[in-house]
């Protein structure tokens, strides 16, 4: 007969283990793919029956709505380290949004926030019948089950499942990622990206890679980045269940092409984040490290951080990196100059929601001044730019 202090499976911790890894990694891949990838930012369409399956499991696993989530989410996008923003460790601190990141959350999710960032959310009979009418059901359930499976033991694998999202996904995410970590792309907040791998929460964890791209389905940018997320969808994808809407800017480039048009701006502004790491890769470092070739001994350290500061966004700069900015520019003419182009073509994009002449007029003159400084990295560097292109699927919106 069931010795009933150890449930229907027995005294092991082994399954037990197994278990909490598998039902947490599920939760993980709906709040990833179905939450964030699919109805925040739609870089992803699901097949009903797996979206359902998506919001059945969250109810039972976190009592978390889906548009309660998709609206503070939008609205962290919308309003990244500023007052506004939901949940930034930049204004509250990092202590705070790590512990209290649910709290955060649930206070994020007001009448009007819901109503201005909430839209295309389900409202279904589910939705309203029972995961808004009984919100904590499903968490009550999934302790009766977890007790049943594993008797007392049952109630450390629940309190497991309920602390998973607060702390990895509210906690982790939410605080760390806008903290802690390596930057592919200079975006204008703080992102970064924690790991390049992370099975725990589910490529979150390359947090400035989806703050560059946030209608990508994938996470991953560089190769040796692993995006668990981006496998389920690739998955579920094969087996007919999703389908990505966009992996990221798709642009053309035609060997030789000297000639700068709309397409050409169209193509770069589009392409910004990756085009900004090529200046970093191909322009300031190469300059840099001839720099720091000639420096003499007691001005190494400051040209060995002249790529790393250099290139970074106004947000991610120091009362030590400003420092060290203003020696370097003073010791070196030339990094002085591919400074201020950076600075100047970021000033480029920030045209682009104005009049489409004035910005392709910028982007000529840039380029021109570049080519004129007769830096021969510069030069390189924007003859590669005049490749640019739209591929042909797609046409410059007029
Ligand atoms: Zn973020
Ligand atoms: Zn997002």
């Amino acid at each position: 007969m069931m010795d009933w202090w150890y449930g229907i499976i027995g005294p092991s911790v082994w399954a037990a283990v197994a278990y909490t890894l598998i039902v947490t990694h599920a939760t993980i891949v709906a709040v990833t793919v179905y939450l964030h990838r699919h109805s925040a930012h739609r870089a992803v369409d699901l097949a009903p029956g797996l979206a359902l399956f998506f919001r059945v499991w969250l109810w039972l696993t976190t009592g978390m709505m889906t548009k309660e989530w998709t609206a503070v989410h939008r609205k962290h996008h919308a309003t990244t380290e500023t007052q506004d923003d939901p949940h930034s460790p930049q204004i509250h601190g990092l202590r705070e949004i790590f512990w209290k990141g649910t709290e955060y959350y649930r206070a994020g999710g007001t009448a009007e926030t819901l109503e201005k960032y909430g839209k295309g959310t389900p409202d279904d009979w589910w939705e309203r019948k029972v995961a808004i009418a009984h919100p904590y059901l499903g968490i009550a359930i999934m302790g009766v089950v977890d007790v049943l499976l594993f008797g007392s033991a049952g109630i450390l694998v629940w309190a497991t499942q309920m602390l998973w999202i607060p702390i990895l996904a509210a906690g982790v995410i939410n605080g760390v990622c806008h903290h802690t970590g390596y930057r592919n792309f200079e975006t204008p907040d703080a992102a970064k990206n924690l790991l390049p791998w992370g099975i725990l929460i589910g490529g979150e964890e390359l947090h400035n890679n989806h703050h560059t791209y946030p209608n990508s389905a994938k996470l991953s940018v560089k190769p040796w980045e692993f995006d668990v997320g981006w496998m389920w969808i690739r998955l579920f994808a094969w087996a007919g269940w999703a389908k990505p809407r966009s992996t990221g800017p798709v642009v053309a480039h035609v060997p030789g092409k000297a000639q700068i048009d709309m397409d050409t701006v169209w193509a770069v502004l589009n392409d910004r984040f990756r085009v900004m790491s090529r200046y970093a890769e191909h322009v300031v470092a190469p300059l840099a490290k001839q720099e720091l070739h000639r420096a003499d001994v007691s001005a190494r350290r400051l040209f060995r951080r002249a790529k790393n500061v250099l290139c970074r966004e106004e947000i991610m700069v120091g009362d030590n990196e400003r420092r060290d900015i203003k020696a370097i520019l003073e010791s070196s003419p030339v990094l002085k100059i591919i400074y201020e182009k950076r600075l100047e073509l970021n000033a480029v994009w920030a045209k682009r929601g104005g009049n489409r002449e004035d910005l392709l007029k910028a982007f000529k003159e840039w380029c021109l001044e570049a080519e004129n400084t007769g830096i021969q990295v510069l030069g390189d560097f924007v003859r590669d730019l005049k490749c640019y292109t739209v591929p042909l699927r797609t046409a410059a919106p007029t």
